[in-house]
């Protein structure tokens, strides 16, 4: 067990701690990384790698068929481009916020 500091508030408690018990911002600790998340939508994004990081299993195989066989009908593989720019800008903005992005 280690001691953090809550980013909101910076009271010190622990990393196991599901919530600050100052202030209540939710502790995601699972030692994953949103600069990771962010270079996975940037460069595999089209097949949904970023959410399979994020554990978003279904959204990542939805992803995955979209950016694969989905350019066969084209209209799903454009859907699927401009969904993963948008995860990449979302990932981008709340790169400080790792509750918001990962399960
Ligand atoms: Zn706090």
């Amino acid at each position: 067990m280690a001691m953090i500091y809550c980013r909101d508030c910076g009271a010190k408690h622990s990393d196991r701690a599901k919530a600050c018990p100052k202030c209540g911002r939710s502790v995601v600790n699972t030692g994953r990384s949103m600069v990771v998340y962010v270079l996975l939508a940037f460069f595999l994004g089209l097949w949904g790698a970023h959410k399979f990081y994020a554990g978003r299993n279904g959204e990542g195989i939805a992803m995955l068929l979209m950016g694969t066989v989905g350019w066969a009908l084209i209209i799903p593989g454009i859907i699927v481009a401009f969904w993963a720019l948008i995860d990449l800008i979302i990932g981008i903005v709340n790169i400080n916020n790792p509750e918001k992005i990962f399960k």
